[in-house]
């Protein structure tokens, strides 16, 4: 079948696409849907034409390939503006995704209907761009403004119900697509055309003081990142400014846009997300099949990782230590389902069914179905090694069995299993049903096999997963290791906690660390570092400030007290009692402190990523520098606009 295929069922013509896999705005389709137009509007007896995608989706986006090159006419504006002339009424028929240009194209149609399941959206702030193609000015003519910002500035995809609440479609299908795009059109053969969106009113414009607040929070949301605002600039030219001088204001800060450093960063992890879980060694090897997902321990990180399985369509078995630990595990799940049912991700039917697929024992004979385990008990070498034992024991032979450890030791977890080839490491972040990242931990003794189904079993998780083999702390744990050190160190030189927090916020960072710190709770780490005490190197600085804070039982923000002062509502603010104690600390050491200025400190901080991450290359735990930018950007709030420290650090 060619990419654009036209067929005539008179009084209704179809025009197919048919470019796998999403159905791009590649030049063959935009030449395709200009040439059917052409045939459409010559031909008399046709009087309204369904425009409709084969295969999973309708147009989801641009062709990547043609990414960076020069545009190849008819591009894509005009494919629009050719679509909005027709004589005949077009009608988008939406199934799967309509984004970026494939909502663009929709726009230029006269109608747009959609399959219930269907979503829309304009994603390109996620790409640190806008929409090129007339969005920012025709959307806000047929929805309201505000949720037009809305859907420009977030990226986010909305359902095909809330694009029919607010007018984006006009009708919503059951069942064939095809079927309902062919009676709808029959229901407007007598309707005169609708007058293209270029030439109607804004919908519910907003007056100055609303778009002032409507940049004032857009410009909060964004964290430094220049889209989403450059988008509200645009949807504001088009309506004040009139259609025609907002589509070429548009198209000129897309174009400044698309060659800004931010825009070069997102793509850049864009890709890197994509491409950095592809293993060339694994190409061509089936991953097991999985059906029966074993979770020993029901905690934080059990309860997560059982939740994300049991979203992914799998039958989870918790394994706990005694009833009261098993109840305690399955109220944990059931408290995150329940989650998801009240943000309408899931309905109660399926609630109902996902919970029914958990069950919990004490018994490890439970498992003995299981087509993969991971282990997330307590971070106790020994406690790991039993738990390890009695998988070996009870699960199948071709089970894979996998550790959520933090920093321990997973090659040593392996040597004394039955059979240390299925062993490797699954390490979800906190919380696990909701963080995207994984690092997938390959053991010296892993085979093919199980790395493949672990790879698989993250895909199907929707998880970003990034292989990285065994180290003290991975990949991520072990970079903020490191800059956290600096950071210790910075403070005894000279620095606060607020303003190391202030600088990084204001590079990017969601939180600044000591903030985090607190929010983790600071007696866990504590306790890390008395048990590592004996083994520390006497030369190496240590900064005691941390231990400090907990022995003056400031365990973080759960109990008020932290590297912050917490107020009744939960907001941090800077103490002088830890000024006055990181102060003394400087001088017990006989250091005189010095002033940081926000750029060094951020300058320190990303020396020290980057030569974490150098080591980390060069020990060969990470494959790519491209795995460490993932790692940062998705699992301890890198700004995504920088793209990564080694990223930041070559450009
Ligand atoms: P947690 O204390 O909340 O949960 C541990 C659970 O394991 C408890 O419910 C406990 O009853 C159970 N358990 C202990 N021994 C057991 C045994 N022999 N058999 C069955 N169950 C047993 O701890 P957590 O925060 O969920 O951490 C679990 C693991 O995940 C640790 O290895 C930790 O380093 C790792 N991890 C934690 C985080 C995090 O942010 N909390 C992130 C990534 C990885």
């Amino acid at each position: 079948m060619s990419t654009v295929t036209l067929t005539f069922e008179n009084p209704i013509a179809v025009i197919t696409i048919n470019n796998p896999p999403i159905n791009a705005t590649s030049h063959a389709v935009r030449n395709g849907i200009v040439d059917a137009l052409d045939q459409i509007d010559a031909n008399d007896d046709i009087r309204a034409t369904i425009l409709i995608c084969e295969g999973k989706t309708f147009i989801a986006g641009a062709d990547v390939n043609e990414f960076g090159q020069p545009p190849k006419s008819p591009i894509l504006p005009d494919v629009i503006k050719r679509l909005e002339a027709t004589t005949k009424p077009v009608i988008a028929a939406i199934h799967g995704h309509a984004l970026g240009g494939g909502l663009e194209v929709a726009l230029g149609c006269h109608y747009r209907i959609a399959d219930s399941t269907a979503k829309l959206g304009l994603p390109e702030v996620n790409l640190g761009l806008i929409p090129g193609a007339g969005g920012t000015v025709r959307l806000p003519r047929l929805v309201p403004v505000s949720e037009a910002v809305s859907m420009t500035t977030s990226g986010k995809p909305i359902s095909a119900a809330k694009a029919n609440e607010i007018g984006l479609l006009d009708a919503i299908t059951h069942g064939a697509l095809g079927d309902a795009a062919r009676d709808f059109a029959k229901t407007i053969l007598n309707r005169e055309i609708p007058k293209p969106l270029l030439l109607r009113d804004p919908v519910n414009a907003p007056n100055a003081t609303e778009w002032d607040d409507i940049s004032a929070a857009t410009k909060k949301k964004a964290r430094g990142q220049t889209a989403p605002l450059a988008a509200v600039s645009a949807i504001r030219n088009g309506i004040e400014q009139g259609p025609d001088a907002g589509l070429s204001f548009e198209r000129e800060k897309f174009i400044e846009l698309r060659d800004s450093d931010q825009s070069k960063a997102l793509r850049h992890i864009f890709f890197a997300e994509r491409s950095v879980a592809k293993l060339p060694e694994l190409k061509g090897i089936d991953p097991n099949p999985l059906k029966q997902i074993g979770v020993i321990g029901g905690g934080i990180m059990g309860a997560g990782i059982a939740t994300a399985s049991l979203l992914a369509g799998y039958a989870v078995t918790i394994i706990e230590r005694d009833e009261d630990a098993c109840a305690n595990g399955s109220t944990t799940v059931q408290k995150h389902l329940s989650g998801s049912l009240k943000r309408g991700l899931i309905t109660q039917d399926r609630f109902d069914t996902l919970f029914a697929a958990l069950s919990t024992s004490t018994d490890y004979g439970a498992l003995s179905d299981a087509d993969l385990v991971i282990e997330a008990v307590f971070e106790d070498m020994a406690v790991k090694h039993d738990v390890f034992g009695k998988l070996s024991e009870h699960c199948k032979p071709d089970a894979v069995l996998a550790s959520n450890t933090s920093y321990l030791d997973i090659n040593e977890i392996a040597a004394n299993c039955t059979y240390p080839n299925r062993v490797l490491g699954l390490h979800f972040f906190s919380p696990a049903h909701i963080m995207k990242l994984l690092e997938v931990v390959r053991t010296e003794a892993a085979d093919a096999q199980s790395l493949a189904t672990a790879f698989d079993f993250a895909r199907t998780l929707g998880k970003i997963a990034v292989p990285c083999r065994v180290c003290d702390g991975f990949i991520g744990n072990r970079i903020m290791s490191a800059y956290r050190k600096h950071c210790e160190y910075m403070l005894e030189d000279g620095a606060l906690p607020h303003q190391i927090d202030a600088a990084m916020m204001e590079f990017g960072f969601p939180m600044g660390l000591f903030a985090m710190q607190d929010m983790a709770g600071l007696e866990i780490s504590w306790a890390t570092r008395k048990r590592l005490a004996p083994f520390r190197d006497p030369s190496e600085r240590y900064v005691a400030l941390g231990d400090y804070l907990c022995e003056m039982g400031r365990f973080g923000k759960k109990n008020g007290l932290g590297w912050y002062r917490y107020d009744e509502n939960g907001k941090a603010q800077p103490d002088s009692d830890v000024d006055a104690l990181v102060i003394s600390e400087s001088a017990k050491k006989g250091i005189t402190r010095r002033n940081f200025t926000h750029p060094e400190i951020i300058d320190s901080i990303l020396a020290a990523m980057r030569d974490e991450g150098d080591k980390i290359l060069a020990e060969g735990i990470a494959n790519s520098p491209d795995a460490i930018d993932v790692v940062m950007v998705n699992g301890y709030g890198f700004p995504r606009h920088k793209g990564g420290p080694m990223y930041l650090s070559r450009s």
